[in-house]
């Protein structure tokens, strides 16, 4: 019952790849498991595997899941986009959000508008106020003309009163 072999262990996801044995000091291990061979396969294509490598052991420990998650990121929009990788997608989002902005912006406005209209104090309920008169005097004179006869000849079944 020796705990030091390590042949029981299936090889990380880069070693395997590499059809290499891995070692328990495998740089590539804690962030490439034999499960997820996509992540590695991907990253590797883009920069290499002898580049990650150098470029893991040149950061502090604690950085090196970020990296990698950052690379197999990287990586994937490079793929899909050969082009602009991940900066088309960065610059996608930057027109997304000044878009937002303006629409918030103009919600804002919105909001304030309606906001002086329901408090009675602004200038919304002059308007309205206006609308208001302007319709009851409208209907006045309406009313008094068909009242005064001008229209009765041109109306339907309102005779009998
Ligand atoms: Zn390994």
């Amino acid at each position: 019952m020796s705990s030091s072999s390590s042949y029981s262990n299936p090889p990380c996801a880069a070693c395997k790849f590499l059809r290499r044995k891995c070692l328990p000091s495998c740089i590539f291990a804690p962030y490439f498991p034999p499960e997820e061979p996509i992540k590695f396969t991907t990253v590797h294509k883009v920069f290499g595997a002898s580049n990650v490598s150098k470029l893991l052991n040149e950061i502090q420990p604690h950085q090196r899941e970020d990296a990698v998650n950052s690379l197999a990121y990287e990586a994937e929009a490079r793929l899909k986009d050969p082009v602009y990788g991940c900066v088309g997608a960065i610059s996608v989002l930057q027109k997304q959000v000044i878009r937002l902005q303006k629409e918030l912006d103009a919600t804002n406005a919105d909001l304030m508008r309606y906001a002086n209209y329901e408090s009675g104090g602004g200038t919304g309920t002059l308007i309205g106020l206006t609308y208001g008169m302007f319709g009851h005097r409208y209907s006045s004179a309406w009313n008094s003309r068909i009242n005064s006869g001008d229209y009765n000849n041109g109306i339907d079944g309102d005779s009998g009163r």
